[in-house]
């Protein structure tokens, strides 16, 4: 996650796996190392407390403890068609939505704000 932004053209290996943190190569189907399927990751990223995972039809919370530097072991699942009232905060960066008739409130970093912010609005009316 190196290369500077304005080079976006220079393969590499860009794609984290959710299951294990490590980074294959972009076109990569299954993860190097866990064998994970990669090809339904729309979005993954690390932020504070937590890393996300984006696809299709889910967004995944890998919980990380209080110094966010390893996981839990808590993952939450929330399917796409389950979730409403999608809010993107500003200009504190939360990402609140409805779920199980709670109001859920991630923060998340900004960059990682924008990646979510550009994909979920065509998975979903946000
Ligand atoms: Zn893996």
């Amino acid at each position: 996650m190196d290369f500077p932004d304005d080079n976006p053209e220079i393969p590499g290996f860009n794609l984290i796996c959710p299951e294990c943190g490590i980074a294959n190569p972009d076109d990569a189907e299954y993860c190097l190392v866990c064998e994970r399927d990669l090809t339904n990751i729309l979005l993954f990223f690390e932020d504070d407390f937590f890393d996300l995972e984006l696809t299709e039809n889910c967004i995944i919370e890998y919980r990380k403890s209080f110094w966010g530097t390893r996981r839990t072991g808590k993952v939450l699942k929330y399917p796409l068609t389950e979730i409403s009232n999608i809010e993107f905060g500003s200009p504190i960066t939360r990402f609140k939505f409805d779920f199980e008739g709670k109001r859920r409130v991630l923060s998340l970093r900004e960059e990682n704000m924008k990646s979510i912010k550009t994909i979920l609005p065509k998975l979903i009316d946000c």
